[in-house]
């Protein structure tokens, strides 16, 4: 698009606003503005979330993204139920499928953990009920300036990891929690300065465009 082709501004606030992460990636750009921070609820969604936070541990994130739609292939929508009945022939069917990322470790803690959702789930509890029990209380800390006022990880984040690991649940550190967290929209880690909190502060619709 040339300059003389740029559409009008239709909304309040600086149009050309920076986002957190993502500019210039069409995939990456809609992750931030629609999904990231973004409040996640029930079984199903948020043990995508958490599986795939274990994924891109050493990865970054915008290569886990592009593999998602192949992810979700290969591991049945994620449905909790589905996963818990994989077998050594479904870990080795997705040990050799390139679509995802082919680590064992990790392909056998998602099956793991789908097994440990179940059991909690037969015991009258929800994987909602506790990663949301670790939702940090109101007030939350000011909104970060930069990445580098953002933790890795934090006191929240360490309880989470330590109750999904009493509960049977692999590869999740106090990192991968944390990560989790801002991804299910636990916490909201937009820096100040980003187009998705300029566009709350201007109205209730984010910045177009
Ligand atoms: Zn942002």
């Amino acid at each position: 698009m040339t300059a003389d082709q740029q559409p009008t501004p239709t909304e309040p606030g600086p149009p050309a606003a920076p986002r957190c992460f993502g500019d210039g990636d069409p995939l990456y750009e809609a992750y931030h503005d629609d999904e990231w921070g973004v409040a996640v609820h029930g079984d199903r969604a948020l043990f995508e979330r958490i599986a795939l936070e274990g994924f891109q541990s050493g990865l970054s994130w915008i290569t886990v993204l592009r593999k998602r739609p192949a992810f979700r292939a290969a591991f049945a929508g994620f449905d909790p139920e589905l996963v818990a009945r994989f077998d050594d022939a479904d870990v080795a069917r997705l040990l050799a499928d390139a679509g995802i990322v082919r680590n064992r470790a990790k392909i056998e803690a998602t099956v793991a953990n789908a097994r440990a959702l179940l059991a909690l789930v037969e015991s009258g509890r929800t994987l909602d009920d506790v990663v949301w029990s670790h939702a940090p209380a109101a007030p939350e800390r000011e909104r970060p300036a930069t990445w580098t006022d953002i933790p890795s990880q934090t006191d929240e984040s360490r309880a989470l990891a330590r109750e999904l690991k009493s509960l049977g649940s692999r590869f999740i550190g106090p990192t991968t929690a944390y990560a989790s967290m801002q991804a299910c929209g636990l916490v909201d880690d937009h820096l100040a300065g980003c187009r998705v909190v300029l566009g709350r502060i201007a109205g209730p619709d984010r910045l177009a465009g």
